[in-house]
């Protein structure tokens, strides 16, 4: 160590409290951050760092699978705003949490994950090291941004910067690599401290410019049939006052995506939800506030009016463009962009005075429609059963945070239960992945402190069943519903005539999954009645305490990944014949 700056260190066992480790020095940076929750699983390089976080008097919530510790931290991140942390260790733990960081980016959640990583020299010459594996360079592509600290003292700027890039612009989630000799290494404690500063305006505002908003101004005032449609990203940045008042000010039809749901209540009589097609096919301005034009919205193509104008409203200037033609973009802050838009708005609209009429006919239409099929209480339950109970009861609870993945029990749930309160819905978001659902529920309850229902198909809830014995340990108020038709879409997949296994699709119809939560002390049930399901979630929910409900399912009830059969172009038939 020549470097002068290393004067202050040694790397023999420290004699606290004149002497610290880098592991001490990182739980300080992270406690001088404000850091309150880090999610993680401790083994070699990182065990003792977690005790030491928890000395700083921060909860370190440690989970059965890393994946599942890094869903926590970015939900942490999308819920609270400020970075959800993960710490892993080296190799294994580290690529298993990258598959959240990845994810987390992919969504715009802020997060950061922490890994341990084994000594460079080994690692950089191939030379065959415990845990030897290059997790910068393999976390790299996957992030918004990736660091590496080598040294004690580089620990709190990189601890800083890692903060910075997850928050600022474009929220992702960012890789802090710390390695083993840098967590060992021994500093003398006042030079440690001497280390911490307090950063300056880790979100700062991004004002945009006055002629983008002007140009946006004009032409959402002159549409003729406009439309807002809202993103997570309006979600994230909380400015639900702001989109509420752009919207009875303006008196335009909005369409929330999945996790937008709540931002304003769903039964707001400016609601476009339930007639998406109407909006796609005709609006002839749409403004999209935090929201994508990605294959969720067909990427700006197939049913949208081949004429209708766009105008965007987002952080990233990247995005613009990318799948369509942006008329109107407005690079900025969501909160910066919307009072900017708020002051130019014109006291009159040009809007058709039928439209908004015709798009209320119709919603009031489709969802008397879409209420006939949960009437029937059909038993054995179909998914439409159940969920009439769970939107009864979830309703009842608005304040409950849902978590949401699966095939049938995604679209279904989404569509089926209204949100009134902004940031309430976590789904399988971007990537409409599976595995995300303990993690999230956790994440969601320890960082806001309010009770969680995770309504999960049973092939989503094996990804990270174990980690409901998380649940339990940290005796969070979450709920887990499995809703168990026996399979993957469903439970009558056949087999194919040469084998006798089951089918691809096939899990188990038969299987007790409230019996896992019997072996962590939860409250366990299993439902067969719409009516018993409602029972037990309210009984459950009103608990607060950790709960695990069977919710049977008829094993036919189900259909092949709801409404997106292109992405999937081989036809079953094509197999069998
Ligand atoms: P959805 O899936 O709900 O449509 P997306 O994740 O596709 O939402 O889009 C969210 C968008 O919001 C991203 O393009 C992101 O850049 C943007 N965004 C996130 N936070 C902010 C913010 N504070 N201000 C402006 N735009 C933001
Ligand atoms: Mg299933």
């Amino acid at each position: 160590m020549s470097d002068t700056t290393t004067k202050n260190t040694t790397q023999s066992a420290p004699h606290f409290p004149e002497q610290v480790t880098g592991m001490y020095i990182l739980a300080r940076a992270l406690k001088n951050l404000g850091v309150t929750d880090v999610y993680g699983l401790v083994g070699i390089p990182i065990t003792e760092a977690a005790y030491i976080i928890q000395g700083q008097g921060i909860r370190f919530v440690g989970f059965r699978h890393e994946q599942q510790a890094g869903m926590a931290a970015a939900t942490h991140g999308y819920v609270s705003g400020k970075p959800g942390v993960l710490m892993t260790v080296s190799s294994l733990g580290f690529l298993n949490g990258l598959t959240a960081t990845a994810n987390a980016t992919v969504n715009c959640y802020p997060m950061v994950q922490i890994s341990g990583s084994s000594v460079r020299e080994p690692i950089d010459l191939e030379q065959g090291t415990y845990e030897g594996l290059d997790q910068l360079n393999i976390a790299k592509p996957l992030v918004k941004a990736a660091y590496r600290v080598n040294r004690a003292e580089d620990i709190p700027t990189g601890v800083v910067r890692a903060f910075r890039a997850a928050m600022s612009g474009r929220p992702g989630g960012v890789y802090l690599d710390i390695t083993t000799p840098a967590l060992g290494q021994v500093m003398d404690h006042a030079a440690a401290e001497a280390l911490l500063n307090t950063p300056v305006d880790l979100q700062p505002a991004m004002l945009p410019a006055p002629e983008a908003v002007e140009r946006a101004v004009n032409l959402l005032a002159n549409a003729r049939k406009p439309a807002i449609l809202l993103g997570k990203g309006a979600a994230f940045a909380r400015v639900e006052d702001l989109v509420k008042e752009l919207v009875e000010r303006t008196g335009v039809p909005y369409y929330p995506m999945s996790m937008a749901k709540g931002i304003l209540p769903d039964n707001h009589p400016l609601s476009a939800l339930s007639v998406r097609s109407t909006i796609m096919e005709q609006a002839d301005v749409v403004m999209l506030v935090g929201a994508r034009l990605n294959w969720l919205l067909s990427r700006g193509h197939g049913k949208w009016n081949p004429a209708g104008k766009f105008i965007q409203l987002d952080i990233d200037p990247t995005e613009i463009d990318c799948n369509r033609h942006i008329d109107a973009p407005v690079i900025g802050d969501l909160r910066s962009s919307l009072e900017a838009i708020l002051a130019k708005l014109p006291a009159k609209m040009g809007m058709d005075p039928q439209w908004v009429p015709g798009i209320q006919a119709e919603s009031k239409a489709k969802n008397a429609k879409f209420l006939e099929r949960l009437a029937p209480q059909t038993v054995p339950m179909t998914h439409w059963s159940a969920l009439s109970a769970a939107k009864k009861v979830l309703e009842a609870n608005p304040d409950v945070i849902l978590v949401n993945e699966g095939a049938n029990t995604l679209d279904d749930c989404r569509d089926t239960i209204d949100m009134s309160l902004p940031r309430h819905r976590i789904d399988c978001a971007t990537w409409a992945i599976m595995g995300m659902g303990m993690g999230s529920a956790i994440g969601a309850a320890v960082a806001t402190g309010k009770s969680v229902v995770a309504i999960e198909g049973d092939s989503a809830f094996g990804f990270s069943g174990m980690d409901f014995s998380t649940i339990c340990r940290f005796k969070l108020p979450v709920t887990v519903c499995v809703f168990n038709n026996g399979g993957i879409y469903n439970g009558i997949g056949k087999p194919l005539d040469n084998t006798t296994d089951p089918a691809p699709t096939t899990l188990d119809i038969n299987a007790r999954y409230d019996k896992l939560g019997d072996a962590f002390g939860a409250k366990t049930y299993l439902v067969t009645t719409p009516a018993e399901f409602e029972a037990a979630l309210s009984e459950a929910v009103a608990s607060k305490a950790p709960a695990l409900i069977d919710v049977q399912l008829a094993a036919d009830s189900g259909k092949e990944s709801g409404h997106i059969g292109y992405l999937n172009p081989t036809p079953l038939m094509d197999i069998t014949v």
